[in-house]
């Protein structure tokens, strides 16, 4: 039979596309309704309107106040805001910071340079699943420790970390909790305060949002710095012109995402235990991160003999697009330090494939890349 070529996109992980209903609730706020929030007329009115509402539905679906939602450009924005801004406004008090190794790098390279700058960083392990053990948290929280950064769920191994009980011992202890939800929110459910954290990062563009829009949960109790100053925009904590169109786009993402969760769940579970089962099959390929305890939408894999990058050019060449990672980890050379930190070698890490799934994706396309990847990993294993 002739070779059959689809499009599908399983790298829902690094981005998603925006959803048609989104874009509609965006294009009004390019041109009719453009105004800026600060300013006096009616055209400001307006923005500072919808700015609000989009502030009030974000805040809602955390269970935060309102107040507590600052908008920024990006996780890695918020990221930045969380640990720098923290780190400035609470110098005096300590300047220790606990994180884990498997962190993006949106906030490990923000503890490098606080180093740098005078702060001590703590990196906890993760055991072989790529889970923190709360108790090692507690162990290293010291007099001086201002803050404890621990993502929700990991980009590459879909692990989802024991956040609730890393934040009762935050709580306990009197240290902020900074949680790092990029992959987490609008996938799986979760409210603010059952998971006991102060500050909160999340992203439009993994929801089906557009790019260039994020939020970080403040919790009014947290002492912080701005990292832009300038008009004292959210609070103070961001200033620049906000984004209204994005925002907007980003609240009603959010709506979706909630509305459509549980039966997304269900459905991407499936999707994802099956990809899983069939590729264990090859009888070459090792699961990579927990096999319970993960986002229900990736699958992670290293797999014998076959290198990861040459894998991922050949999917692509059958019009599917996976990871070997995280994109920002690719295009570099060195294996992830994710894979690294769950104990892979670097040569088994360098073996590694990522299958992100999402709104799009359907049973023909996971038959699709099943197909694919039996064939090429048979044939590199000959
Ligand atoms: C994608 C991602 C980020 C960065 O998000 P941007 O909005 O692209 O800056 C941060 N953390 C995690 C866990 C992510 O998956």
């Amino acid at each position: 039979m002739p070779f059959r070529k689809r499009m599908v996109y399983m790298d829902y992980a690094s981005t998603t596309p925006v959803d048609p209903r989104v874009i509609k609730a965006m294009l009004p706020y390019f041109d009719k309704k453009f105004g800026n929030t600060m300013s006096p007329h009616e055209w400001g009115m307006e923005a500072r309107e919808t700015l609000e509402t989009a502030r009030e539905e974000i805040a809602s679906l955390l269970g935060a106040a309102p107040n507590e939602i600052i908008f920024t450009s990006s996780a890695t924005e918020s990221n930045n805001l969380a640990i720098k801004g923290v780190a400035f406004a609470n110098k005096e008090r300590g300047k220790h910071i606990i994180t884990s190794k498997i962190e993006h790098l949106s906030v490990l390279e923000p503890c490098r340079w606080l180093e740098r700058n005078g702060f001590k960083v703590t990196y906890l392990d993760v055991d072989s699943y790529g889970l923190i053990d709360p108790k090692r948290v507690e162990e290293e929280i010291r007099d001086d420790t201002i803050l404890v950064s621990i993502m929700h769920a990991n980009n590459e191994i879909g692990t989802i970390e024991p956040i609730e009980e890393i934040g009762k011992i935050c709580e306990e202890k009197g240290v902020y909790f900074h949680v790092d939800a990029a992959q987490t929110f609008g996938k799986i459910p979760f409210k603010n305060r059952d998971l006991h954290v102060d500050l909160l990062t999340i992203s439009s563009h993994k929801i089906y949002g557009p790019k260039g829009v994020g939020a970080l949960y403040v919790s009014e109790d947290v002492r912080m710095e701005p990292l832009l100053h300038g008009g004292g925009h959210e609070f103070g904590l961001r200033s620049s012109t906000v984004n209204i169109p994005g925002v907007v786009g980003f609240a009603e993402a959010c709506k979706i995402a909630e509305g459509e969760m549980d039966s997304e769940i269900t459905r991407l579970t499936e999707l994802r235990d099956k990809l899983i089962q069939n590729i264990l099959e090859t009888g070459r390929a090792h699961l990579t991160g927990h096999p319970e305890k993960r986002l229900p939408n990736l699958v992670s894999f290293w797999i014998e003999s076959v290198e990861g990058e040459r894998l991922i050019m050949e999917l692509n060449e059958r019009g599917i697009a996976a990871s070997t990672g995280s994109a920002c980890a690719s295009g570099k050379l060195e294996p992830s330090h994710v894979l690294l930190a769950i104990g892979l070698s670097r040569r088994e890490a360098k073996n590694s494939l990522r299958l992100s799934l999402g709104r799009w994706t359907t049973a023909k396309d996971v038959e699709y890349v099943v197909d694919a990847l039996w064939e090429i990993i048979e044939r590199k294993s000959r």
